[in-house]
């Protein structure tokens, strides 16, 4: 079951909520199970499958079909929601976190998603203890100033 934190403006109240971790439907074997997309003209997850729902970028799937076909590839059982930064924008951005371990050229490598901000910068992954350390800012009243509070858990 997943977590969530929520962050709400000191000044007025603007709230932010975040999902952390994993529901029960995310499960590794879904995660392996690609299908013929006819729309799309590629390997794709089913519409219902969990996963396309975290992973948005066409050409990340294309990427991590490649991996998990024909290179070999592993999930990691460390992954789920969790909190990005982005220190142009001043925001924290929530995001799926995983990583595959894959052979190539006989070597093993890893792969870990890699998300852009509002201006095509990377985003930094953070802990949930460490959003009060980074500079963030209300998108309505441009506000400084945070409470954090724990939100509901989900699934
Ligand atoms: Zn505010």
């Amino acid at each position: 079951m997943g977590s969530s934190f929520i962050y709400s403006c000191s000044n007025c109240g603007y709230s932010f909520d975040f999902m952390l971790g994993i529901g029960f439907a995310y499960s590794p074997d879904s995660f392996y199970r690609f299908n013929w997309d006819e729309e799309e003209n590629m390997w794709c997850y089913d519409k219902q499958n969990m996963w396309l729902s975290v992973i948005k970028s066409k050409k990340m799937l294309q990427e991590i079909k490649d991996i998990m076909m024909s290179k070999n590839g592993r999930l990691i059982e460390n992954y789920g929601y969790g909190l990005y930064y982005s220190k142009s924008c001043k925001k924290i951005y929530n995001r799926f976190y995983f990583e595959l371990y894959y052979n190539e050229d006989g070597q093993m490598k890893v792969f870990i998603p890699k998300y852009f901000d509002e201006h095509k910068k990377e985003l930094i992954r953070i802990n949930a203890g460490d959003v009060s350390k980074v500079a963030i800012e209300c998108p309505k009243c441009k506000g400084t100033e945070f409470m954090e509070g724990i939100g509901p858990c989900w699934d």
